[in-house]
């Protein structure tokens, strides 16, 4: 394996997956959804292969995806215009949106700075860019953003803060004030924003609040979403990057060599989903209100710390009142000895002692599925 990917290993997802497959797990590990997603958007799909989409796309999305993206856009930014032929990407899903955009924009020994814990295909794709990735991390029991620690850090070869709001793993939300601050800190230091906000509709405790759409930010913000999380068609795999024209001609260029383009019937049922009316939207996020206050009532009474979290469908736990010695033994335990599925959060930091402590659960799977995963955890921890 090349040096750039030398320090990388099989993805966490993966691993986890095929262990609760060999052990017959409840997967509350990989955020994917257990359920299907809506009949209209397979429908379109299924219509636009039959109408002969089938060859390849525009290499920067077919128009009308393009334009639905930025249609969605302004309505969920309450009116930021976005010009849907020049600012707009489409890509294999939000992933290969961030690394076009790590390969689009950033030169090797850039400086980017991550927020701990991170994705992990974050880190992975900084390195194939070359890029010097610094850190800065969010600690529970908020996991609100060190500002201090953020202007100190902050450098003349700083080139991007990559951030994710609502936040994966822990379900943090960026507050207004936290995004005043990083604003204020790019605009003084000319320093770019790659916001990858493919959570945007699964925000349940406060509105969520694109950072481009701040005073000064949208000339130098790359915000990076997907159909995947709030259609629950996590396979599809169609993924969208809105910025600038002077940033998104070095995304299409990274996208062009990476992918070329994006599965042509899959953006047009993308075009349609995107244009669901709002009640779709509603019933969503009500939807996993309810999975989520079945997830966390239940861990709390098995005895967890839960952590508060405002949006996605993750929420992290410290498993410390159980008496294993770090994250990954404690989910070792719960796959072989009580049968459920979690997420270590070690690898999302640099120093993966700082995640010892913290498990990551979804609640995107049935309301079912959920109960028999807390009554597994009541039962054998
Ligand atoms: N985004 C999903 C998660 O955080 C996983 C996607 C993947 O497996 N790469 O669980």
């Amino acid at each position: 394996v090349a040096r750039r990917l030398e320090k990388f290993k099989t993805t966490i997802f993966t691993q986890m997956s095929s262990l609760a497959i060999k052990h017959g797990a409840i997967n509350l590990g990989q955020g994917f959804p257990n359920f299907d997603g809506p009949e209209f958007v397979k429908e379109a799909a299924i219509q636009a292969i039959r109408d002969g989409n089938n060859q390849y796309a525009r290499g920067c999305g077919i128009p009308e995806l393009n334009s639905a993206v930025a249609e969605r856009f302004k309505k969920d930014t309450a009116g930021l215009l976005v010009d849907a032929e020049k600012e707009v990407t489409i890509t294999s899903g939000c992933t290969e949106a961030i690394a076009a955009t790590m390969l689009g924009l950033i030169n090797p020994g850039d400086e980017v700075i991550l927020f701990a814990p991170f994705y992990d295909s974050y880190e992975a794709t900084l390195s194939m860019a070359g890029a010097s990735v610094k850190c800065v991390t969010l600690r529970p029991p908020e996991f609100s953003v060190p500002l201090d620690e953020l202007r100190s850090i902050i450098s003349k070869n700083t080139r991007a803060i990559l951030m994710n709001t609502p936040h994966n793993p822990t379900g943090k939300m960026f507050t207004r004030e936290e995004l005043n601050v990083i604003s204020t800190l790019c605009i003084a230091n000319d320093v770019l924003v790659f916001s990858d906000e493919v959570y945007d509709k699964l925000a349940f405790e406060m509105d969520h609040i694109s950072i481009a759409s701040l005073p000064g930010m949208y000339e130098r913000t790359v915000t990076l979403n997907s159909l995947g999380k709030t259609f629950s068609l996590t396979g599809w795999k169609i993924g969208w990057a809105i910025a600038p024209a002077h940033l998104t001609w070095g995304i299409r260029q990274a996208h062009s060599f990476l992918t070329f383009a994006t599965s042509t019937p899959m953006q047009y049922a993308a075009a349609t989903a995107l244009r669901a009316p709002d009640s779709y939207f509603k019933e969503l996020r009500r939807d996993y209100m309810v999975k989520k206050a079945i997830l966390v009532e239940g861990l709390k009474s098995v005895g967890f710390i839960v952590y508060p979290s405002s949006g996605t469908y993750f929420v992290v736990v410290d498993h410390t009142p159980f008496g294993l010695e770090n994250d990954v033994a404690f989910c070792e335990y719960l796959i072989k000895e009580v049968g459920v599925v979690a997420i270590p959060t070690s690898v999302f930091y640099l120093n993966p002692e700082e995640g010892k402590n913290l498990v990551r659960f979804t609640f995107c799977k049935d309301e079912e599925t959920l109960r028999t995963a807390v009554k597994r955890m009541k039962e054998k921890l």
